[in-house]
């Protein structure tokens, strides 16, 4: 988001000494920081050696990806990944692992991958999700960027090279 007036006194906002979008208002204090945003996302293990991605509404057809979320208020990063696999396929997931923190430099977000371990029927959320599909772990393709990174590394784990 680019704001151009600050939001605490209105006065125009510049660009400070230190790079950063900052209030013009020598008696104000106010300093667009643009924190990245937490992000939680899940590589969803499911029956048979098979990984679910998941296509969100308004993405192109060809496009999937892992599950992710906005965690809420006070909402711990664990439960927020397990409650973000149940809302978006439906399933009961289990954490096998956190998987480390992957910048998303063009949406500035951190997200922070799990392998979550789930089964059972797959139930999306139509109002989130256009689209699913399950994907062989030995036929599984990761895209060059943010989750596809975190998939990308542990698919090459799980094949053992
Ligand atoms: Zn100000």
């Amino acid at each position: 988001m680019k704001f151009n007036y600050c939001p605490t006194c209105t006065a125009p906002l510049a660009i400070n000494e230190e790079n950063y979008l900052g209030c013009t208002n020598r008696e104000c204090t106010f300093v667009h920081y643009q924190n990245p945003t937490p992000v939680v996302g899940a590589i969803v293990e499911h029956d048979d050696d098979t990984i679910v991605l998941v296509q969100n509404v308004g993405w192109p057809p060809t496009w999937y990806a892992l599950v992710t979320g906005f965690l809420e208020k006070h909402e711990h990063p664990d439960e927020a990944v397990l409650r973000e696999v149940k809302e978006e396929t439906g399933l009961d997931g289990e954490i096998v692992s956190f998987r480390g923190h992957y910048t998303f430099e063009r949406m500035n977000q951190i997200i922070m991958i799990y392998h979550v371990k789930a089964s059972g029927p797959i139930n999306i959320d139509k109002t989130e999700i256009a689209d699913y599909k399950i994907v062989p772990i030995a036929k599984a393709k990761s895209w060059p960027q943010a989750t596809g990174i975190a998939l990308q590394e542990w698919l090459e784990e799980r094949r053992g090279f």
